[in-house]
Formats: C-alpha cells, sequence, structure tokens
C-alpha cells in the first residue's frame, strides 16, 4: 500500500470554503493512487478560545479536563472535512484518538504517542476509505484524553507516518515552506529546499514557528522525511530530512531570532569555586530556563562579573530569587530588557572554519555590538540590541549569501 499522511494546519482548514480546497487536495493524491491518511489540526483560533475558557472557568483548571476541552477543536475540522469529501462522491470519515486508539504516555497537556492502532485504519484504507484522524489529541491508560502540546498535531502526522510506514508525511501549512529567516522580519527571504533535522530543530527553537519542535525531533528519531508546504499555492516546499540527502554548499542555512530574552548582570561576585551553581540553584529548582552564561575571568582573582539570559516571562521571578539568595554575594545586579538572540544555523559551520570571525566581523561593520555569545556545533548564537535585530539579520543574509 502507498500511504501517504497528509496533515493540515489550523489556517489551511481555517474557513469552510478553505475545507472544501482541502478536500480537493486530499483527491488529488487519491487520483494518484496514493492511500491517504489525513490528520487535522483544529480551526484557526478555536484551541485558543477554548484556552481562554478553561482560564475564565478557573486558574487552576485541572490538566486532565484542559486537555479534554482544548481538544475538542479538532473534532468539529476532521467531521467537516470528512463531510466535504462525502458530498464530493468519496468514502471517508472522521476519528477521534480514543477511537483509534493512539495511546500517549506522559503529562497531561504535553504527553507523546506511544503506539498508534492499525487495524481499524489499514482495513477502511484497503475499502476505499479515507480516514480522516484529529491530531494533537489522544488517550492514556487509564483512558482519559490526553494532548500533545500546543502545536502538536505536527507530531500527531509524523507518528502516523511511522507506524504506518508511509511514503510521504506532507505538512501543509499556511507558509510556503521553512523560510532563510522570518519574512516580517527581512523581505528578500528565500525558501529553503532541503534541511537536515538538525537544522531544522534548531530554527524552530530558536523563533521560526513553522513545526513543533517535538515533533522534528521525532521525524529524527524515525527517520522520516517530512515536506511542507503550502495549502495555498501549488508549489514545492522544504523537505525535512537526514543531512546525507541534503546536497548544497551552504555554509550557512537560517538565520532566527528570539525577542523574549532578558539579561542579568551580577557585577563583582566573589570568585570560588561553587559560586555559580549557588547562583542557579535556586532558578533551577523553580523550573527557570538560563540560556546564555558568560563569565569574565577576573582581574584579581577575587572578583567576577557574570551574565545569564532567561526568557523575559522569568525576569521578574530570577531578580528576585537573586536577591534573596542569602548564600552569593555582590556588588550589582544590571537588567537589560532590550536585547534579542540571534542565530546563524548550519550544518556547513562544522567543515568550514573562520565563520564565527565572518559573522564578527560582519556585525561590527555596521556598528552593531556583541554582547553575549553562545555556539553549538551547527550554530553560532549574539545577544544584541533589540533596535539592531532587522539590520543583523540583513547583513547576515547578505554575509552569507542565503538570497542565492
Ligand atoms: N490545535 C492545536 C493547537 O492549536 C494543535 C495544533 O494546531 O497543532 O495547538
Ligand atoms: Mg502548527
Amino acid at each position: 500500500m502507498k500511504i501517504v499522511v497528509l496533515k493540515f494546519g489550523g489556517t489551511s482548514v481555517g474557513t469552510v470554503s478553505r475545507i472544501k480546497k482541502v478536500a480537493k487536495i486530499i483527491i488529488s493524491y487519491i487520483k494518484k493512487k496514493y492511500k491517504v491518511i489525513v490528520v487535522s489540526s483544529a480551526m484557526s483560533g478555536e484551541t485558543n478560545k477554548l484556552v481562554k475558557k478553561s482560564k475564565e472557568v478557573s486558574t487552576k483548571f485541572i490538566s486532565s479536563e484542559y486537555d479534554v476541552l482544548v481538544s475538542a477543536g479538532e473534532q468539529i475540522a476532521c467531521s467537516l472535512i470528512a463531510g466535504a469529501l462525502n458530498d464530493l462522491g468519496y468514502k471517508a470519515r472522521s476519528w477521534m484518538g480514543w477511537q483509534i486508539p493512539i495511546i500517549t504516555q506522559g503529562d497531561h497537556t504535553s504527553s507523546r504517542i506511544e503506539e498508534i492502532y492499525k487495524k481499524n485504519i489499514l482495513k477502511y484504507l484497503k475499502s476505499g476509505g479515507t480516514p480522516i484522524v484529529t491530531g494533537f489529541q489522544g488517550i492514556n491508560f487509564n483512558k482519559r484524553v490526553t494532548t500533545l502540546g500546543r502545536g502538536g498535531s505536527d507530531a500527531s502526522a509524523i507518528m502516523f507516518a511511522k507506524f504506518f510506514n508511509a511514503k510521504r508525511c506532507i505538512i501543509y501549512t499556511d507558509v510556503k515552506g521553512v523560510m532563510t529567516t522570518d519574512p516580517r522580519l527581512f523581505k528578500k527571504v528565500r525558501k529553503i529546499k532541503t534541511i537536515s533535522y538538525e537544522e531544522m530543530l534548531e530554527m524552530s527553537s530558536l523563533g521560526a514557528k513553522v513545526m513543533q519542535p517535538h515533533s522534528i525531533q521525532d521525524a529524527r528519531l524515525n527517520r522520516i522525511d517530512v515536506d511542507v508546504m503550502s495549502s495555498f499555492k501549488n508549489e514545492n516546499g522544504t523537505i525535512i530530512t537526514k543531512r546525507r540527502n541534503i546536497k548544497n554548499n551552504k555554509i550557512i542555512t537560517g538565520i532566527s531570532s528570539t525577542s523574549n530574552d532578558a539579561k542579568l548582570s551580577l557585577i563583582g561576585v566573589k570568585d570560588k569555586p561553587g559560586v555559580a551553581a549557588s547562583i542557579f540553584k535556586p532558578l533551577s529548582k523553580n523550573s527557570i530556563n538560563v540560556d546564555m552564561v558568560v563569565q569574565n575571568i577576573s582581574a584579581n582573582g577575587k572578583e567576577t562579573d557574570l551574565t545569564f539570559t532567561v526568557k523575559s516571562e522569568d525576569l521578574y521571578k530570577t531578580n528576585k530569587l537573586l536577591k534573596n539568595n542569602t548564600n552569593i554575594k555582590f556588588r550589582k545586579l544590571i537588567i537589560d530588557k532590550n536585547v534579542c538572540k540571534l542565530s546563524i544555523i548550519g550544518v556547513g559551520m562544522i567543515t568550514t572554519p573562520g565563520v564565527t570571525y565572518r559573522m564578527f566581523q560582519a556585525l561590527a561593520d555596521k556598528k552593531i555590538n556583541i554582547i553575549v555569545i553562545s555556539t553549538s556545533e551547527i550554530k553560532i548564537s549574539v545577544l544584541i540590541n533589540k533596535k539592531n535585530l532587522k539590520k543583523a539579520i540583513s547583513t547576515l543574509h547578505n554575509e552569507f549569501k542565503l538570497n542565492k
């Protein structure tokens, strides 16, 4: 059986007329002799509305009920898609997570798919039907409804491709594919034709919101090629695949940025073993994620400065924890909210010397000051002032010839 998994995002099924368009896309695959499994998200805005209602009812809305509530939007979208296919003379029906069932493990609101029962869906496919499956939801071993985290229908699609050994897994969305950078920040973006799982994971964790980061991890672990394309334009999108399949000689694949960062600097911290641990222990206990860290080498061997970043929403709490921490001594605490993190990403940098220098020189030429730096094998991130973000992106986009 030649199976394809087609996943439709919220905007693609956002209105009745769009759902009719989606039905036509599905039929085009049926005509190409594919057996199609459809995974749908909720109509755009629906999940947010449900989340809002839960908050109105209670600020401590219990997570098992939250999952029942927020997964409801998918049910509507799936029955409408099935209805649209039926109307055009095609055999189709909706399937809720619990009816299949899709078994998940882990906590409510952030579960992961463990198993998908295939029997009934396979039988239906063989009979010429098209199953329309709710993304985002499953059930746990107690038969309670679970969800996979916001944006989780991407993970549903990838796990269906895995369990059904699909030939293709296509994520239909409202953008043309994965772009070299955020088009809202830089106009001359280009569509990336192929990108490795690792690069895509960095891109999406660092701000590119095309796919849920967890789902890319699932695709990577299961070696599933993912096509990301627009449901509005009939053209090739981006293929997310293993590094080995990528045949380009680009050093940098993309640039991403986040703007919800805040920087804290502790000035005049005693320079002795265990200080950094004492600073970060209360933060980790309070689930505050520390991102970039730099410690200056102290000139006199007695005192040092330590700078790190957290998400802006954690700034207030972090500030309080530092001030109340009696295990550490420092002279001054400086806070800066006007920062953003900019990253260049590419597996090409592993084998190309001098990328760091080129990035820093290009920014220096434009008089953009770098506040903090962090690197990994395939990315270099810098913290810069927010006012320089657009200029920095265009500078680096040109420097690494991403528009070619
Ligand atoms: N409808 C869910 C959400 O908005 C899942 C998804 O769209 O992937 O998070
Ligand atoms: Mg999504």
